[in-house]
This record gives C-alpha cells, sequence and structure tokens, in this order.
C-alpha cells in the first residue's frame, strides 16, 4: 500500500482509465460533440474543469470549494497523491505539447519541469498546526483555506507553473479557477483536465481546478477581480503583477528577475563553467531563475571563458556584437538600460539564434557567450534566450556591487562561484534573493539536481519567496478557556 492509501496496481489502473479518457478527448469529438468535452468557440475543449466565462469558471470551483472542504484530512492526502500519480504518467507528453504550442524552450528540459513539480512540490503535510497551552486552557492555531483561488500562469512554464499551483492550493483546501497564457492556452487546458480526472477518480468533486477556455488580458483581469475570488496568485512579468497588486484583492506574486552569476579568483572555474552554462540555458533561459549575466573577477575571466567554452558555449568575438543586437532585440537601450528583446528568438536555441549570424553549429551548443562592457543592455535585461553576456570586475567586492545593481532590485535569484566564504556571505546578504545559490544552477534553487522543495511561483514582490501550501492558507485560531490543561 503507498502513502495515498492506494495500492500500486490501483494506482496504475486510474492513471491508466485517465489517460484513455484523455486521449479519447483529444481525438475529433463525434458528430454534436460529448458531454465531457464538447469545442469551445476558439476550438478548445470545453468541459472537465474549462468554462467559456470567468464567471462560470469561478462559480463551478466555489461550488467544489463547498463540497472539498467536507472531505477530510486524510481524504485530501489521497487525491494530491492520485494527482501527482496521474500526471506523473502525462509528464512526458504535457512538455511535448507545451513545447509544441509555445515553441519555446527544450522538450527535454520541460519534462524535467513537470517531474520537478510532480516529485517536489509539498502537499498537505505542510500544514501543521500550533497549539499553546497554559493555566487558562488551550489555543490552537491551524491553517486554514482562503477558497477560491484566482491564478495567472505564464506562457514559459505553462504545465509545470499549473502543476505546481494546483497541487499546492488543493493542499491547503482550496480550489483554483486558472487564467492561463493565452500562447499556451491548449497544452494549460488540458492539464486542468487532467488534474480534475485524477481528482474525482480519487473520490474528489468536480471542478476543484477550473479554467477559462480561451484566455485573455481581458479574462485575466476579470478574474483577478471577481467578488467570489479571495486570493490572487500570479506568475509573471511586471505587467501581470502590477495588475495583481491594483486588484484590491490579497496578492501573491511571483514576478520577474535577472539572476547575475558572480565568479571569483576562489571558484574551481572547470566546474563554475560547465555548472554556468548548464542553468543558464536550462530550457533555453526562459526560466526566470536561470542565470542571466555572468560577472567575474579580471583576473580569471579568460580562463573562465575557456570552461565555458569546453562545456558548451560559443563564444562570439567582440567584433560581431552590433550584429548580435541587431539579431536579439527589436529596441536597444542606452547604458545600463533594459532593451526590448527580439520576441522571435525567445526561448530559441542557440544555433537559431547564430544561424541569423551566418554561423553554423550543432544542437551540443547550448549557448552563445559575449563579452560585453559592465553596461551593456545585455547584463541588465531578462533576455530569455541563450545569449550569455559576461563581463569583468576588478576585484570580488565590484564584482559583487555589479551583480546587486545588474539583478535590479527584483530580490528574485542570485548565484555565486566562490570557496571564499566571507565573500559568499557577503553576496548572499547584500543581493537579498529568494533564492541564493552556491556553487551550482539557479534551477538547483528550485531543487532540481539540489535540496529542498520546489516552487514554480517564487513570489519576491509579495515576500513568500518559493510559495507552499502555507502560502496559500490562513491562519485561524480556535481557544478552550478553562479546560484542557492536562497538569
Ligand atoms: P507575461 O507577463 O507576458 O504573462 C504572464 C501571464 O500574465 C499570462 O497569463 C498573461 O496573459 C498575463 N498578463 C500579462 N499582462 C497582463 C496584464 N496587464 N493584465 C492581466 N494579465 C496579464 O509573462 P510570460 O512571458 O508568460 O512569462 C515570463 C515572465 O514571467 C518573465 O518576466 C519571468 O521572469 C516571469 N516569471 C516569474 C516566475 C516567478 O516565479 N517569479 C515564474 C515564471 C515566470
Amino acid at each position: 500500500m503507498s502513502a495515498s492509501g492506494f495500492a500500486p496496481h490501483q494506482i496504475r489502473a486510474i492513471a491508466e482509465a485517465i489517460a484513455r479518457e484523455i486521449s479519447a478527448q483529444s481525438s475529433p469529438p463525434p458528430a454534436g460533440g460529448s458531454p465531457a468535452a464538447r469545442p469551445g468557440p476558439g476550438g478548445v475543449a470545453l468541459g472537465g474543469g474549462a468554462f467559456a466565462t470567468v464567471d462560470e469558471a469561478v462559480g463551478a470551483a466555489r461550488q467544489a470549494f463547498f463540497q472539498f472542504g467536507g472531505i477530510g484530512l486524510e481524504h485530501r492526502k489521497r487525491i494530491i497523491a492520485n494527482l501527482r500519480a496521474v500526471l506523473s504518467a502525462e509528464a512526458d507528453s504535457l512538455a511535448r505539447e507545451a513545447w509544441q504550442e509555445t515553441g519555446l524552450g527544450r522538450y527535454q528540459d520541460k519534462v524535467h519541469k513537470n517531474r520537478l513539480v510532480i516529485d517536489k512540490t509539498p502537499g498537505p503535510e505542510e500544514l501543521v498546526p500550533r497549539a499553546i497551552s497554559g493555566d487558562r486552557g488551550l489555543a490552537l492555531i491551524e491553517p486554514a483555506p482562503f477558497g477560491v483561488i484566482g491564478a495567472i500562469t505564464p506562457t514559459t512554464n505553462p504545465t509545470s507553473t499549473i502543476i505546481c499551483n494546483g497541487i499546492g492550493m488543493l493542499s491547503a483546501g482550496n480550489t483554483v479557477a486558472f487564467n492561463v497564457h493565452p500562447r499556451a492556452k491548449r497544452v494549460s487546458v488540458r492539464t486542468v483536465q487532467l488534474m480534475n480526472q485524477a481528482i474525482v477518480a480519487a473520490g474528489g468533486p468536480p471542478n476543484t481546478v477550473t479554467c477559462v477556455a480561451e484566455p485573455t488580458i481581458e479574462s485575466a483581469q476579470a478574474l483577478m477581480t471577481h467578488r467570489l475570488v479571495r486570493l490572487v496568485v500570479v506568475t509573471g512579468g511586471p505587467g501581470v503583477v502590477g495588475e495583481a497588486m491594483r486588484s484590491g484583492k490579497r496578492a501573491i506574486c511571483g514576478g520577474p528577475g535577472n539572476p547575475p552569476a558572480v565568479v571569483d579568483e576562489s571558484a574551481d572555474l572547470d566546474e563554475a563553467g560547465r555548472l554556468i552554462v548548464e542553468g543558464h540555458s536550462f530550457d533555453n533561459n526562459i526560466i526566470c531563475v536561470d542565470e542571466k549575466e555572468v560577472i567575474a573577477v579580471d583576473r580569471i575571466t579568460d580562463d573562465l571563458k575557456a570552461a565555458m567554452r569546453r562545456h558548451g558555449a560559443y563564444e562570439l568575438p567582440a567584433s560581431e556584437l552590433s550584429r548580435l543586437e541587431a539579431v536579439i532585440f527589436a529596441k536597444n537601450a542606452g547604458p545600463r538600460g533594459h532593451a526590448k528583446v527580439n520576441r522571435d528568438l525567445v526561448g530559441q536555441n542557440a544555433s537559431v539564434i547564430l544561424d541569423k549570424l551566418g554561423i553554423h553549429v550543432g544542437p551540443e551548443v547550448r549557448a552563445v557567450l559575449v563579452e560585453v562592457p559592465n553596461d551593456h543592455p545585455l547584463i541588465w535585461t531578462e533576455q530569455m534566450m541563450p545569449v550569455l553576456p559576461i563581463t569583468r570586475a576588478r576585484n570580488v567586492d565590484e564584482a559583487i556591487d555589479l551583480a546587486v545593481a545588474a539583478e535590479g532590485g527584483n530580490f528574485h535569484t542570485a548565484t555565486m562561484h566562490s570557496h571564499d566564504l566571507p565573500s559568499l556571505s557577503k553576496m548572499a546578504r547584500l543581493s537579498n534573493c529568494s533564492i541564493f545559490v552556491k556553487n551550482g544552477t539557479g534551477v538547483g534553487g528550485l531543487g532540481h539536481h539540489g535540496e529542498g522543495y520546489t516552487s514554480f511561483t517564487i513570489a519576491s514582490p509579495t515576500g513568500e519567496g518559493l510559495t507552499t501550501p502555507l502560502s496559500f492558507s490562513r491562519w485561524r485560531r480556535c481557544t478552550v478557556t478553562d479546560h484542557f490543561r492536562i497538569t
């Protein structure tokens, strides 16, 4: 028997039945459609949690909330366990569909992301109550759900964010209505439908997870301000974070980042070069925690660049910088400015970007390395493509100051490669990020090839950091006066 209370063969049978049903839904529906999934106005299947309007999606999640609240914690744990089992069986197919629909990133890295959130997103075990007893009785302080959460998800991690949010929010006893990114709506809707079926198969109510089948910016705004939505959770860039903060609701916001990687003289340079290329190019740099710029102490910069070249970076000569800018920026910026990137190249392979410069390389090239001055826009821009700028600092203190400035006050993620403890501590303190990784990759800070739980909503603007079920909980106190004190 597994921790879910289901025997392994039962979990497998449920997962297989759901996979069969989902694949039947992806086939052309019979004439007139089926009640389980019928084509919506834009061709995305309605049903199974997908609704035509925000009102319907929130209303159904609200109804599900009352039913979900009536089932016990042990049953909730079994539902979450089944959710993980069913999603695990579909992790590869969801990764492939996300890759095909968005055209961003690398398929294999998306598989890693799905598996990471399925395995390492914390569940109901997080909900540990506190009890205080004394002469005057007992106070029990326990986490409770908000109700319906309105969640907005990005195009860069469509399935992994929905899975991670879904597990975390439901574990805390909430239900959730999603407005997903319009450019990832098909795979996002399928993820929601799959989750609903796994929940129902484990005895939970329908529509604990819902979504708007044809999402738009307007429907996102309507969701954030809907009267039945108790908590808003957004994951995206500065636009959606600003909207959430103006919504008038309690908001948890995962916003943009520009993670620096600092390297000093004490680092193991070969290992630093390998890890930076690996972390920077993970899913072609579209993850918010991926290394976006390298700041190296002058004395070791040449050796570090050589290590990066050995580990999959193609170094572009400085003479090619202006041609590169013309290709990757839609609008350049002045010193220390934020350039507007060419959206067509976001999340593309390094070989595609080099191709535009007439340089033809194979898929083994993971990143385009280019040395730039300190104030070059590439250092200051969240480029989200495998173009890795490196710049020099005279010493480690100067490198740390520059890295903190380039991080831009997002307080999101920073990394450093060093074996000098005072310098590592200084960087950790001054960068003050939700995630600081020493001698590892940015994505290692999410628990990928690293320790700790994961989250794909890293809420730096609102302070929750890596969100967990506790982030989606209210604290409620129940007091008994003058009783229950044993001694
Ligand atoms: P995006 O901001 O374009 O879109 C994110 C979501 O917000 C989408 O569903 C979109 O439809 C919606 N949206 C955008 N502007 C809106 C507005 N004005 N009103 C209402 N809704 C709006 O971002 P993206 O390209 O999908 O994702 C990349 C960005 O997200 C990067 O900046 C990245 O750093 C950030 N991100 C942050 C985290 C985190 O956990 N902190 C995780 C993933 C991505």
